[in-house]
């Protein structure tokens, strides 16, 4: 799961939900897990890493049937509570828990997961180590920027616990590996997807200061699809490089999965399922809803599923299962410009109106010294101050010509959504004006005009 609020790439997480995603099992002989080996291997501290990059069998975890010396000595605290005790532990050492994302869920789960003694820890990345990854992705450090995200988080645990089996994979969830995973379950015949139903998947996702956690397929509690049987518009929804996230709000959330897996795998029961934990960063307050139960008409796990096999995700939601900026297109050619033309206008000094609509907190970042700033929900809600001073401005320019307005923003999605927002204002609520956005927005602006413009 993304760490942003990211509802697409959480359904992108549905089919493999009830093919579990972030999945757990205890008791049972462990989620066989799923990705194989081929690989790069890397030689780090003494230890000899991994890094597979596509699906291959892997051989069943090794049951303990007892503790060893050292092994007692090392869980010491934890087998002193009563509600773990020695059969918890030996419960969690026979478990396989696939971690999907490496980012800030993934870091603190994974890390209280490896700590805790869990049989094998399957890390799941695509990415690459950056530096505004490491304020909330506390298992990487500054060299490992440009490292696969799984290898490095893979590395970072062993260092924590040389016992637990990690296995980094450095690839994307997608509806062909997903099913090749599947069929690395030990249980031997291979169900169609949504037969697999029933496997917990412990779903977290942190935004700004605000955190929710739920558990889906847990002892007939519903799955993501009963809750959410049809994705939000993709340009509702906020990532964390759209939205920006305080570190340790992921943490915290983080640490709370850790914990229900934890409770899952060692033999005691998740109190999240069919809630929804909520965490207000803000007020420090943690507060649970109750959830819809399960629907017998889910598309599903419903008693007649129409979901019968995994179809594209990133279609059906519109919008990359990832928290990679998504670039919307809800413009003609012609009702945008490249940076590079933007430009040549300002060495002609053509006149006009730059008009850029981040929020005050990105102004404030950086900016072009010569733009109006409104931000795009002003525009949107026609906030009147700023339309009077819009109104005013466009009238003094057009006296002299008619003053064309370029809009800009961090990455040239909501400068689309403002265009539209102007050509509905144009000629009512304030003078005909001819509008374009401005594509890729500041960072394009960064990348390929001026490289002394910071990027965030
Ligand atoms: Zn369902």
């Amino acid at each position: 799961m993304t760490d942003g609020r990211g509802l697409p790439s959480a359904i992108a997480v549905d089919a493999l939900l009830s093919i579990p995603y972030r999945s757990c099992e205890g008791l049972k002989g462990g989620l066989g897990v799923l990705e194989p080996r081929t690989g790069v291997t890397v030689s780090n501290h003494n230890s000899v890493q991994e890094l597979y990059d596509r699906v291959t069998p892997l051989t069943p975890l090794t049951a303990k049937t007892a503790l060893s010396n050292e092994d007692i000595m090392r869980y010491s605290r934890q087998l002193l509570v009563p509600q773990l005790a020695v059969q918890g532990q030996l419960n969690l050492s026979k478990t396989s828990v696939l971690v999907v994302g490496c980012g800030g869920l993934g870091c603190p789960l994974a890390l209280y997961l490896a700590a805790a003694g869990i049989g094998r820890l399957g890390l799941l990345d695509y990415d690459e180590v950056e530096l505004n990854n490491l304020h909330r992705q506390v298992l990487h450090g500054e060299e490992n920027q440009g490292q696969a995200k799984a290898l490095s988080a893979a590395q970072a645990l062993k260092r924590l616990n040389s016992t637990v089996e990690c296995i980094p994979y450095h690839l994307q969830l997608s509806p062909q590996n997903a099913l090749q995973l599947i069929q690395q379950y030990p249980a031997t015949t291979p169900p169609p997807p949504f037969f697999v139903a029933g496997k917990p998947l412990v779903s977290a996702s942190a935004l700004r200061l605000e955190g929710q956690l739920t558990v889906y397929n847990y002892h007939g509690g519903p799955c993501y699809r009963c809750l959410y049987p049809v994705p939000p518009p993709p340009e509702t929804v906020t990532n964390c490089s759209d939205g920006g996230v305080l570190g340790v709000v992921p943490g915290i959330m983080g640490c709370v999965q850790a914990l229900e897996v934890l409770k899952i795998a060692s033999g005691q029961r998740t109190s999240c399922s069919q809630k929804l934990l909520m965490f207000d960063a803000q007020d420090a307050k943690f507060r649970s809803i109750k959830l819809r139960p399960k629907k017998a008409d889910c598309a599903v796990c419903g008693e007649e599923p129409s979901v019968t096999q995994l179809v594209d995700y990133e279609t059906f939601c519109g919008s990359a299962a990832s928290d990679k900026c998504r670039r919307l297109n809800l413009l003609s050619r012609d009702q945008r410009i490249t940076v590079q033309e933007y430009k040549s206008i300002l060495d002609k000094a053509e006149p006009h109106l730059l008009l850029d609509v981040r929020p005050l907190v990105e102004v404030d970042i950086c900016r072009l010294p010569f733009s109006l700033n409104i931000p795009l929900s002003c525009l949107e809600e026609r906030k009147l101050e700023d339309v009077q001073l819009l109104k005013s401005i466009l009238k003094s320019a057009n006296v002299c010509l008619l003053c064309p307005v370029y809009v800009i923003c961090k990455l040239g999605n909501d400068s689309q959504k403002a265009v539209q927002v102007m050509e509905k204002m144009s000629g009512s609520e304030v003078d005909a004006v001819t509008v374009k956005d401005i594509c890729g927005g500041l960072m394009a602006w960064a990348k390929t005009i001026d490289s002394t413009f910071p990027q965030y």
